[in-house]
């Protein structure tokens, strides 16, 4: 049994709000604008799991209007995530996933993203590869208004 989900996630850049993507803090002058920690990466990867699970979105699990999520995580969402996987008898094969972010420059952190993501999936690291783009100062990743993620996993009956 072989099960393949897509996720997409977008948030808005402000002023006075940390940023943090894969589960990293990174220092930058603008953060991810959202009622959890709003770790755009993550967010698409759940997305994802629950996509390949047949089991709705991150909106009908952990809502936004819920006061329990304020400020919450993101790595505690995909960890009950990835226990629902397991509960229904599935396991992470690979993970693939692109953030479009024009600045600043992720190539560093990406190690920190995949260790994170690989212990909150309870897969080996090797499984889970992660890609950071700019879009060429086009759209709304381009002019900084926002940043975008997009993930594929798949996933095997354990
Ligand atoms: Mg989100």
């Amino acid at each position: 049994m072989f099960r393949i989900g897509f996720g997409y996630d977008v948030h808005r850049l402000v002023e006075g709000r940390q940023l943090v993507l894969g589960g990293v803090i990174i220092a930058h002058r603008v953060g991810l604008d959202g009622h959890s920690d709003a770790d755009v990466l993550i967010h698409a990867v759940i997305d994802a799991v629950l996509g390949a699970l047949g089991s709705g979105d991150i909106g009908q699990h952990f809502p936004d209007a819920d006061p329990a999520y304020r400020g919450i995580s993101s790595l505690v969402l995909l960890e009950r995530t990835a226990g629902l996987m397991r509960d229904m008898g599935f396991q992470l094969n690979n993970l693939d996933a692109t953030v479009v972010a024009q600045e600043p420059r992720l190539g560093s952190h990406i190690p920190t993203m995949r260790e994170n993501l690989g212990l909150a999936l309870g897969a080996e690291i090797d499984r889970i590869n992660i890609k950071a783009t700019t879009s060429e100062r086009l759209g709304f990743c381009g002019k900084q208004e926002g940043m975008e993620a997009f993930a594929v996993v798949s996933l095997f009956a354990a």
